[in-house]
């Protein structure tokens, strides 16, 4: 069985990570379970090329296959932020209520049909040799207009899913898994991997 090096100390992301790529015969482990805690600067300028920026600089430590991940909310009023910054927005140590309540401050008198919004999670693969495989992936949804749910985390409370009448912090971790950005981009990624597996390369 190979091992796959995923670059995230976030155990729930790794569990959901391990779930997902199931049925594959590989061996999810978190950077720092395989030894590797390396500091990364997350300079890039699109959720695919910060996914790699981490992905590479592990697998440069590890020369292991590793994976890496790279995500946040955009919301079109607001011309794409917090984008790639959603981590880092308003400052890593604020709170998500905080930022959330800025948020939906900022949506002030926008209307229903411009508070379009998406969580988007780029996934990145790199292998010892060098070869790179990428996958990317949308949630859509609206922002709210208040903090709704318990469930999830993050921005969560205020993306509001038309079609389902709820918000993403309402749903159960399965429910939000099979329709998420990040479930998505990962099973994009799983369809890959199954490829190379078939013709013997993984
Ligand atoms: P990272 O990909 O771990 O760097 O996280 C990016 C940031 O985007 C998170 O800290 C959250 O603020 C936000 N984010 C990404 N995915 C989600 C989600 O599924 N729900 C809520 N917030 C999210």
């Amino acid at each position: 069985m190979r091992r796959i090096v995923f670059a995230t100390g976030n155990q729930g992301k790794l569990k959901e990570v391990r779930e997902i790529l199931s049925g594959l015969d590989v061996e999810v482990v978190s950077m720092k379970d395989a030894g590797y805690d390396i500091p990364i600067d997350e300079n890039g300028t699109s959720f695919a090329e910060n996914a790699l920026i981490k992905a590479r600089a592990v697998a440069g430590v590890s020369h292991e296959m590793t994976m890496a991940d790279d995500s946040g909310l955009v919301v079109d009023a607001l011309g794409g932020e917090p984008g790639i910054y959603s981590a880092r927005y308003m400052g890593e140590n604020t709170s998500y209520h905080i930022k959330n309540q800025n948020i939906i401050d900022r949506l002030r008198g926008v209307s229903e049909e411009k508070r379009t919004a998406r969580f988007v999670c780029a996934i990145a693969c790199v292998f010892p040799d060098g070869c790179e495989l990428t996958s990317e992936a949308a949630f859509e949804g609206s922002i709210g207009h208040e903090e709704r749910g318990e469930n999830g985390f993050g921005y969560d409370p205020i993306f509001y899913l038309p079609e389902r009448g709820c918000y993403s912090a309402e749903l159960d971790p399965e429910e939000k898994n099979a329709i998420s950005h990040r479930g998505k981009a990962l099973r994009l990624m799983r369809e890959k991997l199954q490829t190379l597996e078939s013709e013997g390369k993984l």
